[in-house]
């Protein structure tokens, strides 16, 4: 176990200079204080637990104080938002202090949004509200724990600083932790800018640093670009299966680890909706859940154009049809697991299909279903299900098909099959209106509620006494927030 005064630096960002990333030092937030920080994130860096009650882990985390070996950085790059090609973006309000290595020499960003203005913030102020840094944290940490690859967050400092989003809110804080806050616009801003050495610099850095598999092969830089298709084909069947929507899929928030990053205005579904969007300024549902498959295409073309002039048209073309076969087969085998079976069978696909079918017509709880079909036999579990579908006779018909395909599956008895379900079927996830509590809690000084939807998050598999209410279906009030996009 480390204290705060024990991480050791190693800024290799930093190191590539000027053209890649400016020294900006972070802004202090006034009278800061701790509201939540993540036990299992503190861990990533080899750090005591109980650090992040002392006055110095706030101070650290809100821009008071620095570490001499920190080398805080905002970053330069630019991204398609929304389709449309917008030549600079860069961190306007984040700071990547710098890279500390943990005793298993695993290299992590330290992150801190809403550090203040920089050369990149445009028009915007720097900062981040309390609301979407606790967003942000929760959801970092809830999709990790449901095995969905993410940017993590270690902790969200809040403070007294007013800042102005639609009414008066205060600036915080979240310190995210990634292995790399390169994103797919950071290769588009060096193309386009026509910067080939430093675009060569920068793709030298990812390969060696972050795809060293890929320099054994023969092609370096098309491995890397195969292997980054492949990972955010997986990520985005995890994102459906799990019913996750992002919101905000502009190539700038496109990780080129193939991880979950830039939480805006995400999130789970609650009902089953495929047409569902998120972000209340994506009017033409862009960004719509069901999208997010195309979009994952997209935004890989969108990369593999600014990696034209290391690898040939032709195969970046025969990558990028890598990218939804293996989507499908991803996600075919997780919604498999999420209905029990181990086997595979070829109608499979339409038995999936036709359940969202009929959850989609009438708006069952996606979470809530998948755990309760694996409480107890099919048998029962379907005959106890029936009743949330409206088209009755349709979900018996498929019931029927179901029971029958549990039957062929295999030969390993209910109860395993029922452990098996509830491995990969959560009881708790992170909806929205129970971040809304929390965050209305935090907003008037109690952290309380945070810190409990954050412990409980942590194990989304395992029933909790004690917390049923965290695996309830919103109340009316909850079930069609309106997420604003500002943060
Ligand atoms: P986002 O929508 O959070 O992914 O941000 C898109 C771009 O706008 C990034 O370049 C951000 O750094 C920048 N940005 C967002 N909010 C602010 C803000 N309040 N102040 C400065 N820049 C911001
Ligand atoms: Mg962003």
């Amino acid at each position: 176990m480390k204290a705060l005064d024990e991480l050791t630096f190693d800024n290799r960002f930093a190191r590539l200079g000027d053209a890649f990333s400016t020294h900006v030092l972070p802004e202090p937030l006034d009278e800061p204080r701790l509201v939540v920080a993540s036990n299992a994130a503190m861990a990533l860096l080899d750090l005591d637990p109980a650090v992040a009650e002392t006055p110095v882990f706030a101070e650290l985390f809100s821009g008071h104080k620095l570490w001499a070996e920190a080398q805080p950085r905002a970053m330069v790059y630019s991204g398609h938002q929304f389709g449309s090609y917008n030549p600079q973006l860069g961190d306007g309000r984040g700071l990547l202090l710098g890279e500390v290595y943990n005793e298993a020499f695993e290299h992590w960003d330290l992150h801190l949004k809403g550090a203040g203005q920089t050369p990149y913030s445009r028009m915007g102020d720097g900062r981040a509200v309390l609301r979407s840094s606790i967003r942000e944290f929760l959801a970092s940490e809830a999709l990790h724990a449901l095995g969905i690859p993410s940017s993590r967050a270690l902790c969200v400092i809040g403070s007294s600083t007013p800042v102005w989003r639609e009414k008066q809110e205060r600036g915080a804080m979240v310190l995210r932790l990634a292995h790399s806050h390169i994103r797919f616009g950071h290769f588009e801003y060096f193309y386009y800018t026509k910067k080939p050495e430093q675009q060569k610099e920068l793709a030298e850095h990812v390969l060696s640093l972050h795809f060293p598999e890929c320099m054994e092969q023969p092609e370096p830089y098309l491995a890397m670009f195969r292997e980054i298709v492949e990972r955010n084909a997986e990520l985005i069947a995890k994102w459906q299966t799990y019913g996750f929507c992002h919101g905000v899929m502009n190539t700038d928030n496109m990780s080129i680890l193939g991880i979950t990053f830039d939480f805006g205005p995400f999130a789970f579904l609650d009902d089953f909706d495929a047409h569902f969007i998120c972000n209340h300024s994506d009017h033409e549902g862009r960004y719509s859940f069901s999208n997010q498959v195309p979009i994952g295409q997209w935004n890989l073309s969108a990369l593999a154009q600014a990696l034209t002039p290391f690898i040939s048209v032709e195969a970046l073309k025969e990558a990028l049809g890598l990218y939804l076969p293996l989507y499908q087969a991803n996600y075919l085998d997780l919604m498999r697991r999420r209905l029990g079976l181990t086997t595979a069978e070829d109608d499979d696909q339409k038995l999936v299909e036709r359940l969202l079918q009929l959850m989609q017509n009438s708006a069952v709880d996606y979470t809530l279903f998948f755990r309760r079909l694996g409480d107890e036999s099919a048998a029962l579990a379907v005959a106890r299900l029936r009743d949330d579908f409206v088209d009755i006779a349709g979900f018996d018909a498929w019931a029927e098909q179901y029971t029958a395909r549990v039957a062929r599956d295999s030969d390993d008895n209910e109860e395993q099959r029922c452990e098996r379900m509830h491995a990969v079927n959560p009881l708790y996830i992170l909806r929205n209106y129970l971040a809304q509590n929390a965050i209305t809690a935090a907003e008037s000084g109690d952290y309380s509620e945070v810190r409990r939807l954050h412990e409980v998050l942590t194990r989304p598999f395992e029933e909790q006494p004690g917390m049923e209410q965290y695996a309830q279906r919103p109340p009316d009030w909850g079930k069609h927030l309106e997420i604003s996009c500002s943060s």
